[in-house]
């Protein structure tokens, strides 16, 4: 765990948040700048700068989470798909160095727009 890290102090309990959904080695909630209804973010429990850091061995854990959380956003937003993002390192927009996937629950004419 990293001092100043603000996801680890969030896995720690130290920041209290509602988490949507959770496993052994990750967890979801909601991302605090709601530019889009029902932005939200799988994160790690562990400290992992990036998904280089990930070991593959949780690969399996990370997508149920993904899963369980998407299908719990799709249903509450009534939303017909979604979007995955991964930012990794500060050139590709990574502000938050600890691992975490983006999910964006989409809906027709929402105007998200997920690529620059
Ligand atoms: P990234 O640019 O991929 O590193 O995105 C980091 C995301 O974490 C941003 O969308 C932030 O809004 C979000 N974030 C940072 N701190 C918190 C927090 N305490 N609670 C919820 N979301 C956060
Ligand atoms: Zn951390």
């Amino acid at each position: 765990m990293s001092d100043e890290c603000i996801f680890c102090k969030i896995a720690a309990g130290e920041v209290p948040v509602e988490k949507i959904y959770e496993n052994d080695n990750f967890f979801s909630m909601l991302d605090r700048n709601q530019s889009h209804k029902g932005h939200s973010l799988v994160i790690s429990k562990n400290h992992f700068d990036n998904t280089l850091e990930l070991p593959s061995t949780l690969g399996s854990e990370l997508i149920d989470c993904i899963k369980k959380t998407t299908l719990k956003l799709m249903k509450e937003y009534e939303s017909g798909g979604f979007n995955l993002v991964c930012n990794n390192f500060g050139i590709a927009g990574q502000v938050v160095s600890h691992f975490h996937v983006h999910i964006f629950p989409r809906k027709k004419g929402d105007g998200v727009r997920i690529y620059e």
